[in-house]
């Protein structure tokens, strides 16, 4: 039949064959093949993207399928390991709480065979429709929950898969911070209906929520009377002032797995059992969250997680120590109240001294090629960059230079968003860099 040569050019990849097709024939209702998988399903096992969009384009239902044990065209897309093949069909539709013939869903499938950027994808997915919901003015309402601007802000700071408190707080564009009540609440009755979803039920994402409204909570709390403040930033000193440090966070977390009101579900069950552990079994209680929501992850070698908010695969690194890690500048400035110590002491401990910013990937190991005096710990702190060869001579960190501070703040969010897209193109050629930075800085 002629819906064999389709899954043929599927089979190759042949993405020109594939559009031939569907130019000469309708994609009426679905094909199977002969055990009951649909081009869309092939398209998704093979991990292509172009195929899958094309596919999804042309009619296909995300959610059909024959197969025989039961998988959904999104079980195998996550047993592809391909996230963006995942992001695509759960765009269109795909149902992420359907199971197949062992009682599986996606999600578990891919944590099952190791593909845990799949896993967060999947777990951390949320539709649009289900935020523009808050949007419209309901039943007596006069005005709707949720201003419509903040429904796009709102979708993105869901999605978001790095959980640690510092990123949160860093994903509240200042739109949802100038609206915090109005945003926890649409958050917290997002989690309540992710509960009471019948079929539909997704523990997980009920528990994100609920922990994100906490976190908003956590934020508002910063609030000192009607004074004029960067919320934000009193939040992450919060979390990472050296006297509470870590034990702040570990508190709030728990407060918050033990305020989630759904007590009989497993996601909070399987959290419970793992926070009781006490002396050498102790987990931190964020890892306990992340695992939760996330999956369990392997850690690569060669990632070093940003000091301050913990996104993975930080660029740019503090221009003095060549140590610490960041994602951008802001996220330096935010840590170098606590790093300013820290830094001075590894400056004092390595006999070297260089400029503040140095290519951490030239062959530098000429030490003091700068004559620069090297100031008290006031002085402020400089990002060198990794990968590109950019220089970054200007400073920031003083809450005077504000202005400038900002659209500098910008240009390197640009900078890291270009690194992280190449990233995403080339992971391989990204790691290999970042293993040479780092033999680089054992060199130093
Ligand atoms: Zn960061
Ligand atoms: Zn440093």
């Amino acid at each position: 039949m002629e819906g064999n040569e389709l899954f043929t050019y599927i089979g190759n990849n042949d993405y020109e064959g594939v559009q031939k097709f569907l130019s000469e024939h309708k994609l009426k209702g679905d094909l199977y093949d002969d055990h009951g998988m649909t081009p869309l399903q092939h398209a998704a096992y093979k991990g292509n993207k172009q195929i899958c969009q094309l596919l999804l384009d042309h009619g296909a239902d995300v959610n059909s399928g024959r197969h025989e044990h039961g998988y959904s065209a999104l079980h195998f897309a996550a047993l592809s390991g391909k996230d963006d093949v995942c992001t695509c069909l759960l765009a269109a539709g795909a149902k992420t709480y359907a199971t197949n013939s062992v009682g599986r869903t996606a999600s578990q499938m891919a944590a099952f065979v190791g593909n845990h950027k799949c896993v967060a994808v999947i777990n951390n997915y949320i539709g649009k429709s289900d935020v523009d919901y808050y949007i419209l003015a309901r039943g007596l309402e006069t005005s709707p929950k949720l201003d419509p601007i903040l429904a796009e802000p709102l979708h993105n700071f869901i999605m978001q898969v790095n959980i640690h408190p510092v990123r949160v707080a860093l994903n509240l564009l200042p739109s949802l911070i100038s609206h915090l009540p109005q945003v926890r609440k649409v958050v917290t009755l997002m989690s309540e209906k992710q509960m009471k979803a019948g079929p539909e039920t997704n523990e997980i994402m009920a528990f994100k929520l609920h922990y994100l409204a906490f976190i908003i909570g956590e934020v508002q709390k910063c609030k000192q009377g009607d004074k004029e403040c960067d919320l934000v930033e009193l939040f992450v000193r919060k979390v990472h002032r050296p006297i509470h440090g870590e034990k702040y966070v570990e508190m709030f977390v728990r407060d918050c797995v033990r305020e989630f009101p759904y007590r009989e579900c497993m996601v909070f069950k399987q959290m419970v059992s793992s926070l009781s552990r006490s002396g050498g079994d102790a987990i931190p209680a964020l890892s306990v969250l992340t695992t939760a929501i996330n999956g369990h992850r392997g850690f690569a070698d060669d990632t070093q997680p940003c000091a301050t908010c913990a996104e993975e695969s930080a660029t740019k690194k503090c221009a003095k120590c060549k140590v610490v890690r960041y994602c951008d500048r802001e996220c330096q400035r935010l840590h170098w109240f606590i790093h300013k110590k820290e830094c001075a002491r590894s400056n004092a401990a390595s006999s070297s001294t260089s400029t503040t910013t140095e290519q951490d990937n030239s062959t530098s190991n000429q030490s003091g090629n700068s004559a620069s005096p090297r100031k008290e710990t006031n002085s402020e702190p400089h990002l060198v960059q990794g990968g590109e060869n950019s220089q970054d001579n200007s400073s920031p960190s003083n809450s005077e230079a504000k202005g400038t501070l900002s659209s500098e703040a910008v240009n390197q969010d640009q900078n890291t968003d270009s690194s992280k897209s190449v990233r995403n193109n080339d992971e391989s050629i990204d790691q290999e860099k970042l293993t040479e930075k780092v033999s680089n800085l054992v060199c130093t």
